[in-house]
C-alpha cells in the first residue's frame, strides 16, 4: 500500500537505466509503466488515464520531465497501458504493434462476441491513439530496443527487448505474483494458445530484467523465471 514516502529514482530503479513507474495506482487496479534511460529516454506504457499521481509526477520522481522523452513504446492497446498518454502532451513518436495500431484506428474490427472485443470497440472511440503512431512489426529496431511480436493477449501485443541493458519489457505477456509468472486470464485475452506460443518464443531470448505490466519486475533471473512458466504451459 501507499506509504506516503516520496519515491525517488533510487527506489524506483529496477537496474541501471531501468525505472519502474507505478503510475499512481497499486495492484490490482493499476499497471506499471517503465522509463528506460540508455542515453535516450523512452517511456514504455503509460498506465490508466487517471492515477493518484500523474505520469508527469512519476517521470519527475525518476529525474525526468515530459520534454526529455524521445519516444513512447506501447506493449499493447489496453486502457491500463495507453490511458495515461492522454494529457501527457509529449510530441514524440508512439510505437505500437501493427495489429494493435489497426485495432486502435478501427481498420481491424475485433470480434464483438469476445468480451475483450466488445470492450475494444468502445475503447477506441474513447481513447484513440495520437497522430504520432508508428506501427512496429516483429524484428523492428527502435532506438536500443528490438520488437518481438508476442500476440495472444492482444493481436499486436509486442515485447520490447533491450539487449544492452538485459531488459525485457513484457507488457501483459505474463503477470507476476509472489515471484511467479502466470498468463493473464482468458477473459482478458484474445487467444491463450497463441499467448503460450509467445511465452515460449520470448523465453528463448536472453535477458535478466523482466519488466511486467502487472506485479513486480523480476530482476535478476527474469529470463529463467519466464522459462519456468514456458515449461509448465
Ligand atoms: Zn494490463
Amino acid at each position: 500500500m501507499w506509504s506516503g514516502v516520496v519515491p525517488t529514482a533510487v527506489t524506483r530503479a529496477v537496474a541501471d537505466g531501468i525505472y519502474l513507474l507505478e503510475v499512481g495506482w497499486p495492484e490490482p487496479i493499476g499497471a506499471n509503466a517503465y522509463l528506460i534511460d540508455d542515453g535516450e529516454v523512452t517511456l514504455v506504457d503509460a498506465g490508466l488515464p487517471v492515477g493518484r499521481r500523474s505520469l508527469a509526477a512519476e517521470l519527475s520522481a525518476v529525474g525526468h520531465g515530459v520534454g526529455d522523452l524521445d519516444r513512447v513504446l506501447v506493449t499493447h492497446y489496453d486502457l491500463d497501458h495507453v490511458g495515461g498518454l492522454r494529457g501527457l502532451d509529449a510530441d514524440v513518436p508512439v510505437h505500437v504493434g501493427a495489429a494493435d495500431a489497426r485495432l486502435a484506428d478501427g481498420t481491424w474490427a475485433p470480434p464483438p462476441a469476445h468480451p475483450k472485443g466488445a470492450f475494444h470497440r468502445l475503447l477506441r472511440r474513447l481513447f484513440p491513439l495520437s497522430e504520432n503512431v508508428q506501427p512496429v512489426t516483429d524484428g523492428d529496431r527502435v532506438g536500443g530496443f528490438r520488437a518481438v511480436h508476442a500476440p495472444g493477449h492482444n493481436p499486436g501485443h509486442t515485447v520490447f527487448l533491450h539487449d544492452d541493458l538485459g531488459a525485457a519489457l513484457l507488457g501483459d505477456l505474463v503477470r507476476e505474483r509472489d515471484g511467479r509468472f502466470r498468463p493473464p486470464p482468458w477473459i482478458d485475452s484474445y487467444d491463450l494458445g497463441r499467448l503460450a506460443e509467445s511465452v515460449d518464443r520470448v523465453a528463448s531470448e536472453s535477458f535478466e530484467h523482466a519488466c511486467v505490466g502487472h506485479g513486480r519486475p523480476v530482476s535478476p533471473d527474469g529470463g529463467d523465471r519466464l522459462r519456468r512458466l514456458a515449461a509448465e504451459l
